[in-house]
Formats: C-alpha cells, structure tokens, sequence
C-alpha cells in the first residue's frame, strides 16, 4: 500500500502546482469555506462575485446588510438563508472578540483558534480546518467526501474512519507543512474530479499503479 506522501508525489507530479484557494483575502476565504457547504464551487464563485460586485467582502460591510439582503447577495450558493445567519453570526464573533479583526483571530495557537471555531453556529471540522489552513495558514489538514473516497480505493482508509481519525492520520505520515497541506487537499479535489468520480474512469489514472482497486469492485464503491 503506498503511503500519504507517496499518493502526494504520484499527484503533485501529474497535475503540478494548483495554487488553491482562489481568494484575494483570508476573510473571502471564510466566507468561501461556510458558502461551499453542500454546494458545488461554482455556485460559490456566482455569490462571491455578487458580494465583490456589492462591495461587501469585508466583516463591516457583511454586519450592516440586513439578513435579507445578504441572502439575495448569496442565494446563488444554496441553502442562502442558513448561511446569510452563519456568515453574520462569524462577524458579529469577530466583532465581539477580536474587534473586528480576522488576523487577531487567526494568528494565535492553532488548536485555540480551531477548538474556537468548532463552537460557532454551523462551522463543522471540514469549514473549520478550511479556515485554518487557507486563511490562517495554520498546518491542519482538510478532509472531505473526496478524501474519504480516494483513500479508500487507494487502500489508506478502510471507509468505517471519522474525520477526526482521518485528519490525525494524514497529520501523523506527514510533515507539518502548511504548504503541503495546501497542494494536497487541492490535488485530491482536482484527481476526484478528473479521474477518481463515483464512477471511477481508471484508464491513465496517475494512482492506478499504487491503487487497490482499479476497475475492480467499481459497483460497490461509494
Ligand atoms: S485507479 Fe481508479 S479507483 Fe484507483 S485512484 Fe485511479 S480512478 Fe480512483
């Protein structure tokens, strides 16, 4: 079975550098990581852009809009009326806390800021580990759908692990390195998409060499 860096290699020298997270500034990354919620990245881009195009990408500009307004700002990113509440309920934290600023928030011992975020309304362990790592730059590894599917077929996970075992595994074979944590969590993103779907098209697969399943048991993967 091949090891964390070993899969790491195998992608970094198939689809090069993938320079994520596309965000001009580590608050538009906060509100990227909470609209991403159970959409697809570009319904994230179409509300994002909204908001730029408002001139509302900023914690101040987000708490003086009416809840109304932030949703039909947002709405392309689904669920708009859940995350027009999250996404001002951070700021107002921010507000309340850090006096409004995100780098005082940030830029303290990771496990605080992480354990912090784990109590606000609707940041989860994937959100909060989003934060850390691409706004914070805070060395904890992201884990999604796309990493529990890979590293099953590739033999790393057996599929019964939950986040927390997941993330201390990748944690533990790997260096502590923000950037690497950076690249690999994108280029899990970009092989689940191009190759590793539900429907696995092994042919030229960069992994099929080091991968436990190519074109077998496809029925019975997630
Ligand atoms: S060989 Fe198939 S199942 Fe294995 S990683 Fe590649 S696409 Fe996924």
């Amino acid at each position: 079975m091949a090891t964390p860096i070993q899969i790491y290699h195998a992608l970094q020298s198939y689809y090069g550098s993938r320079d994520w997270w596309p965000a001009e500034t580590p608050f538009e990354v906060v509100i990227g990581a909470i609209l991403t919620q159970n959409t697809n990245w570009n319904n994230v881009e179409t509300a994002i852009t909204s908001l730029r195009q408002a001139n509302t990408l900023t914690i101040n500009a987000i708490m003086q809009l009416s809840q109304q307004e932030l949703e039909q700002l947002i709405r392309p990113s689904g669920f708009f009326r859940q995350k027009a509440e999250r996404l001002q309920l951070f700021c107002h934290y921010i507000q309340q806390h850090y006096q409004g600023c995100l780098d005082n928030f940030l830029e303290r011992e990771m496990t605080l800021v992480r354990d912090e975020l784990l109590t606000l309304k609707g940041v989860g362990p994937e959100t909060a580990d989003s934060i850390l790592l691409y706004a914070g730059h805070h060395p904890s590894f992201v884990v999604d759908s796309y990493t529990m599917r890979l590293f099953k077929r590739l033999g790393v996970l057996t599929g019964t692990e939950k986040y927390p075992q997941v993330r201390a595994l990748f944690m533990a074979q790997l260096p502590v390195d923000v950037q690497l944590y950076n690249e690999y969590h994108a280029l899990i993103v970009n092989h689940c998409k191009e190759f590793c779907r539900k429907q696995p098209q092994c042919n030229n697969c960069p992994c099929a060499d080091i991968c436990l399943e190519p074109n077998r048991n496809i029925d019975k993967l997630p």
